[in-house]
């Protein structure tokens, strides 16, 4: 057990990190944030932030050699610098990383657990792209198989002209059927050093160009029908990681069950809600996990919440929520430069009163 008073280690700087970093600090943890040169938002919450590229094995170990255990906000942070973390002192294990950082990997990972994603095609040629799209089909969606985000790293193809005029971007990608799905939504869960699992409600997720807009509990009655089996693949692939701290996994309700859409070895943004809607929220519960304390209750604390994330110059204005006589949780992170499309916070709202939140 790693005991109040020690160091955490957080790669990556963004919000996440910046959440982590306040549930680490109200139980008495200090962290140190590493990651390349930016404009880091956790780092105002860091007892210490080191700015190091990836590559820096060097800079990475002296990190490391001053944390008592390291994880990470980001799940793209090069296996290389992970590496550089000695073994054992890096929570979860890396090994969720390199799956979830390559989307054939994962996938296949969730068929070999009997989870099912869209059907899909590896793509490294242009010839592969036209085959995958004879095989599959439109409307379809081409991404890169490594580092894509938020919708980034993705081409729609709605027609058979569109798909073929889509050119092969030049790196390795995954061609998958368009899933027409009624909603979406996600498993959360924490696992502790013991193996036990807990698993937060599922919200059901609406997205905007590819980028979460909403969370909103309670879910359609279809994703409640669904939970049993997502929660089985979850389950499963928390197990078959040897898994410690939050992950999440993403799921299409639709009419034929729920078709896995992608996982993050990781704390999620639809588990923000669970700060101020769940009786331990997601930032705290991955804290207690990778230092071995005792997990808390990932219980819903109310009738209804509705998690929406505040993007661009939305920012600007955002405190005017704060009068809007609902009862709002603002989270700002801080970040310095305004930009179209980039998440800047979130705002939460609980209620037990009928009606919307
Ligand atoms: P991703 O980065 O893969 O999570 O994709 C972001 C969002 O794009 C998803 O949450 C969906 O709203 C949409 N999307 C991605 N893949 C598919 C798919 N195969 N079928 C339908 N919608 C998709």
């Amino acid at each position: 057990m790693i005991l109040p008073g020690a160091t955490i280690g957080i790669l990556g700087g963004g919000q996440l990190g910046r959440m982590m970093a306040v549930a680490a600090a109200q139980l008495g943890y200090r962290t140190i944030g590493y990651a390349p040169p930016g404009d880091h938002v956790a780092s105002d919450l860091c007892l210490d932030f080191v700015e190091s590229g990836w590559d820096d094995s060097g800079a990475v170990a002296a990190f490391a050699a001053r944390c008592d255990v390291v994880t990470w906000e980001f799940e793209n942070v090069p296996l290389a610098a992970v590496g550089a973390v000695p073994e054992g002192r890096i929570v979860p294990h890396p090994r969720a990383l390199e799956t979830a950082q390559d989307r054939l990997k994962e996938k296949r990972f969730i068929e070999t657990l009997g989870g099912r994603p869209a059907p899909y095609a590896a793509v490294e040629s242009a010839a592969d792209l036209a085959r995958a799209i004879e095989r599959i089909g439109v409307p379809g969606i081409l991404k890169t198989a490594r580092e894509g985000y938020d919708g980034k790293g993705q081409w729609r193809t709605g027609s058979a002209r569109e798909a073929a005029a889509l050119q092969f971007p030049g790196r390795p990608c995954v061609y998958e059927r368009l899933v027409d799905f009624e909603a979406e939504f996600s498993v959360i869960l924490v696992r502790g050093g013991d193996g036990e699992i807990r698993f937060w409600d599922s919200t059901e997720n609406r997205h905007h160009h590819g980028m979460l807009a909403s969370s909103v509990l309670p879910a359609s009655p279809l994703i409640a029908q669904q939970l049993d089996e997502a929660r089985r693949t979850a389950h499963m692939a928390a197990e078959a990681l040897g898994y410690v701290g939050v992950m999440t996994l993403e799921f299409f309700a639709t009419n034929e069950g729920p078709v896995f859409n992608e996982m993050a070895p990781r704390v999620h943004n639809s588990g923000h809600w669970t700060i101020e809607g769940a009786a331990t929220s997601q930032f705290e519960n991955h804290i207690r996990a990778i230092c071995g304390l005792p997990l808390g209750s990932t219980a819903t604390r109310f009738a209804r919440v509705e998690m929406r994330n505040i993007i661009g110059d939305e920012a600007l204005t955002a405190y005017q929520l704060l009068g809007d006589g609902t009862e709002a949780h603002l989270h700002l992170y801080g970040k310095r430069e305004v930009r179209e499309g980039r998440k800047m916070g979130h705002v939460t709202r609980v209620s037990n009163a009928p009606g919307t939140p």
